[in-house]
This record gives structure tokens, sequence and C-alpha cells, in this order.
């Protein structure tokens, strides 16, 4: 259930959007604003079915019936979403969107919704329109709600016209849990859920090479690191390194899970149920400047966008890690 969601990641918007349905005083417009990645959209198709539900449960979406369905697949007649996410909102859409809501409500509930996803990606043509819209509202069955990632880019004029529902970023464990829920393996999902704060992002950059071959190298590096750490260094040269488009990317993302690796021998937190928590483990009893081994993984990544010779700083940090063991 989203609102289950909704309760445990955005308390404040959940308690908003609640004190709104109990007292039936609504807005005439909303702006749910956050970064990327909160759940901005699925919010705003939520609180349309709460508003038109007809088995809403505590004043909210039961998200099971037909007409929450219909909402959810933006196949509710008297629902209009225009999606700025691809290409820019234009003007001809925000007027077609004013004829079409002229008109009598389709659907028995007489409510009508629009949606503007990335509404900050409309041309000043179409903000414009729309902040006349905006001030001379079809009645108070038209519920209009704006996403926009962030609101600098909006004019103020329409920012003033709107109740501001703010979304905090989520957690790493929400996306987490998301991936878990998506079908995403355990590990993969703490690593990406880590370094990448997007479920999207996340499952393109599972599937990319870079990700993958940097996932081995740093498999071999955490349980060679104290053991035979030139033994890693001769195959990491010999068999990660040669692709020059490539090569950069695969150690920045060595680079970044090394680094989670140790942040999580310091926390003593990890996933546990692969080599990745159990070498945490063993990492955390031998007692090692980690605090050292950390601001050599930091510095190498620091240089290596500007570095010339890829070898040669990873030979580096090699040769400094050695050193503090
Ligand atoms: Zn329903």
């Amino acid at each position: 259930m989203l609102r289950d969601k909704i309760i445990k990641t955005q308390p404040i918007v959940y308690k908003t959007l609640n004190n709104a349905i109990q007292s039936k005083k609504f807005a005439h417009a909303y702006l749910f604003t956050g970064p990327k990645g909160t759940p901005k959209k699925e919010a705003a198709l939520w609180f349309a079915q709460s508003l038109v539900c007809e088995h809403k449960v505590d004043g909210f979406a039961c998200e099971e019936c037909d007409t929450c369905r219909r909402i959810h697949e933006e196949n509710y007649a008297d629902l209009i979403v225009l999606d700025g996410t691809k290409s820019s909102i234009k003007k001809e859409s925000i007027l077609q969107l004013q004829e079409q809501f002229s008109k009598t409500a389709l659907e028995k509930s007489g409510k009508k919704f629009y949606i503007l996803d990335t509404a900050e990606n409309a041309t000043t043509e179409a903000l414009n329109s729309l902040l006349k819209f905006l001030e001379e509202p079809n009645g108070q069955d038209t519920q209009a709600i704006l996403i926009v990632d962030s609101i600098d880019r909006l004019l103020p004029t329409i920012i003033s016209r709107c109740q501001i529902i703010p979304f905090k970023p989520l957690k790493s464990e929400n996306y987490y849990d998301e991936a878990i829920q998506d079908g995403m393996d355990i590990l993969d999902s703490y690593i990406l859920s880590n370094l990448v704060k997007d479920i999207d992002l996340m499952k393109q950059t599972q599937e990319t090479e870079e990700y993958q071959t940097a996932l081995v190298a740093v498999e071999r590096f955490v349980t060679q690191f104290d053991r035979d750490i030139d033994r890693f260094l001769v195959w990491f040269e010999t068999e990660i390194l040669g692709n020059k488009d490539k090569d950069k990317e695969i150690y920045k993302m060595f680079l970044d899970i090394c680094l989670l690796f140790f942040r999580d021998v310091v926390s003593l937190k990890s996933e546990q149920s692969s080599w990745f928590g159990k070498e945490v483990k063993r990492v955390a009893e031998k007692k090692y400047a980690i605090d050292r081994i950390l601001l050599i993984l930091l510095e190498s990544k620091d240089k290596c966008n500007r570095a010339y010779n890829l070898q040669l700083l990873i030979e580096q940090m090699i040769y400094q890690i050695k050193e503090v063991l």
C-alpha cells in the first residue's frame, strides 16, 4: 500500500494531506516538491484517489477499487497528467487542459484533477497560461497538483498560489527495501542503495559492466588487502584494466564500494548474508587503522578525475595502504 510507504518515509506529507482530508479543506493547488526519486507522482495520484475513492479507509483511498485503479493507470476521464519529465510542457497543452476542464465532469464524482509532473520543465508561455488558470479556478471541484524537483525554477507567482508539500530525501534503507521488493538481490540492493539514491538508477547501474567488474574487484580486494595486496595489484592490472574508456569508471565504482565497506567496518553495520558482511566482520576484528585507509581511498577518488595515469594512481593507493597496515 502506498499509504504505508508515505506514512513511513514522508511523515510530514502524510500529516499535511491527512489534515486536509479529515477537515475536508483543500487548497486549490498543491505543489509537491522534493528531490528526484521521492514518491511525488505516486503520492499525487494517491491523493487524487483519496478524494474520489468509493471505499475509503480512514479517509484515504482503498487503492484497490475500480476508481482507484483507473486513477493509478491514469485512465480516469477527469484526470489529466501533463508529463514534463522527458519533454517540456507546452502552452497548447495547458490551453487544452483549460478547455477540457471548462466542461462538465465526465465521472460521477464531479471532481477534476490535473497533475503537472516536473512542472519546472514547462515553457514560460505555458506557465503564464497556467497562472491565469490558477487565478481563475473553474469552480471548487478542480484540483491541481504541481510536481517539481526544486521550486527554484518556478515563477514565484505560481508558488504563491499553491500550498507547498515538501518531500524529504529518502534514506538508503528506503531504497534498499524498495529494491528488495522489486526482486533485486540482497547484496546489490545493499550496495546500490548506498551508492545511488534513485531506484531506477540503481537498476541501471546494476546492469552495467563497470559495476559488475568493480564488485568482483572489491571482493578480491577486501579478502586480499591485508594478506597479499601485491597479488591483488597484479591481478587488477592484468585482469581488470585495459579498456581505456571504462577503466576510470570501474576504478571510481571500485573505490565507492570499498569506501562503503570500510565505513561498515568502522560502524560494524552491514548486510550480513554475503561475502561482504563476512569480510566486514573479519576486518573489524583486526584493529587496522581504518580511518587512514578511508582517507587514502577518498584521496584516490578525488584524484581520479584528474588522473592522467590511472595505473600510477592505483599503485600509489596500494602502496599507501601497505604502509598503514
Ligand atoms: Zn478505492
